[in-house]
């Protein structure tokens, strides 16, 4: 495979931050009261922002030499320095080591674990047991499909989550022997099922992972067509800058039929054969075009639950994530709508908040909350402590009509027969809607409702509806 010395455009940039912009980075080194270093809660690092190369020279000595001797003008076109950024990066923040082949990509930090942290907002926020947040006792088992030699996204994701396993594949033996080889020093490689595999075979070969299902996919396909388009994209054309960094990615990695549009169109026809054997199927795209086609793929086999975001650390090179599901488990709003895409390209909101009267006192609303949804026949249970509570209806259970019934029923047993619509809630299928009611106080008022299960729109937003019906103002004296 030839190798490509040339300015990347999209594949392999290294984010070199603009000039007149202050440099912050994540993590940022943090000082506890008694003065030792602070370590940061790896299972949840939030997305880097801008890079702080002055901090890695800090705590790099290999950068540090690089820093000190272009005095802080780092030359991004030398495949040396990219290689140094990348090992400072992921042993600095993550405490891990690799080797890399000269002629194979070299990951820039930044950008692939943005992926990383959006693919565990998504997985913590579809959590099967709703939990709010990361909850490190869950076991998760995730697939890097085209690991390449670094196998980053599986280093990072074992690294980061304990609990977490995953199945890393590529085609390329190469890549394939230092992938493993890089799980190896790192001692992951127990943790990791390796599957080297040829490009006729499923993206997604299930049945020879042997795992019965996967939680998600993760994969950054090769972006390109042909040599042509990437060799017009690496010199910057129909750019307004040029690239800013030297790629050192062979051909496998950079082309394949269709270039990523195609990849992952692949991805989509599997996934309509597979189905719930992936929770979330989730792939990096190089342009929004793509990202587009892909959503609008989706729409027209009638997948209703994506997700859809975008990288750009360092404010340089933006690139695409499209994540869907054949389940009814809701991501949160700000992981699963970005607002730079046009509306229609955006999943169905999973938020609805409702600003409160400020005179209102906080336990009335609580009581007011809880008396709303006692009343009716669905699965309640309030939490004081982090004043929010869980619901699960099994059908819209708030209609009249339906309230209706349920009072006559009531009425002829002579006793509540609620609750008896979900007499077990581990099952599932019985639950039509599941939400989160959160109460905040700052910076004002405001009651949250979050969209954690469901097929069904109308009936979410039916919910909302009657929920928003309760706190109308004229019913806020009662409460005051
Ligand atoms: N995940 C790495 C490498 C991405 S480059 C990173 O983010 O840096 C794309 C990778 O996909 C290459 O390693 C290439 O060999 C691999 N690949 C291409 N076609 C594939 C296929 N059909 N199945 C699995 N991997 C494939």
């Amino acid at each position: 495979m030839d190798l490509i010395v040339e300015e990347d455009a999209q594949a392999n940039t290294i984010d070199e931050p603009p000039k007149d912009i202050p440099q912050e980075s994540m993590p940022e080194e943090n000082f506890a009261a008694d003065g030792m270093a602070y370590q940061p809660d790896l299972a949840q690092l939030s997305p880097y922002d801008k890079i702080n190369f002055k901090n890695l020279a800090r705590k790099d000595l290999e950068f540090r030499k690089i820093w000190q001797n272009t005095s802080g003008h780092l030359d991004f076109q030398d495949s040396r320095t990219i290689k140094t950024i990348t090992k400072a990066h992921l042993n600095a923040d993550f405490g891990i080591e690799i080797d890399l082949p000269d002629d194979r990509l070299c990951p820039p930090v930044p950008n692939r674990f943005n992926y990383v942290a959006w693919i565990q907002g998504l997985i913590d926020s579809t959590n099967p047991d709703y939990t709010d947040g990361y909850d490190p006792n869950r076991e998760v088992v995730g697939l890097d499909i085209g690991t390449g030699a670094s196998a980053i996204y599986t280093l990072l994701l074992l690294r980061m989550r304990s609990n977490w396993t995953m199945c890393a594949t590529d085609v390329d033996k190469k890549s394939f022997d230092s992938a493993a080889h890089n799980l190896a020093l790192n001692n992951m490689l127990t943790r990791t099922k390796m599957l080297q595999t040829i490009d006729t075979n499923d993206l997604i070969p299930i049945k020879y992972l042997g795992v019965e299902k996967l939680d998600f996919t993760i994969c950054n396909p090769p972006f390109f067509e042909n040599e042509k388009d990437m060799h017009n994209s690496l010199k910057g054309e129909g750019k307004s800058s040029k690239p800013n960094a030297v790629c050192t990615g062979s051909e496998g990695e950079m082309i394949c039929a269709g270039g990523d549009l195609g990849f992952v169109t692949r991805l989509v026809h599997e996934s309509l054969a597979l189905r719930d054997k992936v929770t979330w199927y989730s792939s990096m795209l190089g342009k929004m075009n793509s990202a587009k086609a892909i959503i609008n793929l989706l729409k027209k086999h009638g997948v209703s639950n994506w997700a859809v975001g975008c990288l750009e650390p360092g404010g340089v090179t933006k690139r695409w994530i499209v994540a869907w599901s054949f389940g009814d488990l809701r991501p949160k709003n700000d992981i699963a709508r970005i607002e730079t895409i046009a509306h229609e390209f955006l999943p169905f909101p999973t938020q609805y908040k409702i600003q409160l009267n400020e005179q209102l006192v906080m336990a009335n609303v609580f009581e007011r909350i809880n008396k709303q949804l006692s009343s009716l026949d669905l699965s309640w249970v309030w939490d004081p402590a982090t004043s929010s509570g869980l619901g699960l209806a099994p059908q819209n259970v708030w209609n009249r009509k339906y309230r209706r019934q349920q009072k006559a029923k009531e009425a002829v047993a002579g006793k509540s027969s609620k609750n008896l619509a979900i007499h077990d809630e581990d099952d599932t299928k019985l639950v039509a809607l599941a939400f989160r009611i959160s109460v905040f106080e700052h910076p004002t008022k405001v009651l949250r409702i979050d969209w954690l299960r469901g097929s069904d729109n109308v009936l979410w937003e039916s919910f909302c509806g009657f929920i928003h019906q309760g706190f109308k103002k004229n019913k806020d004296q009662e409460y005051q």
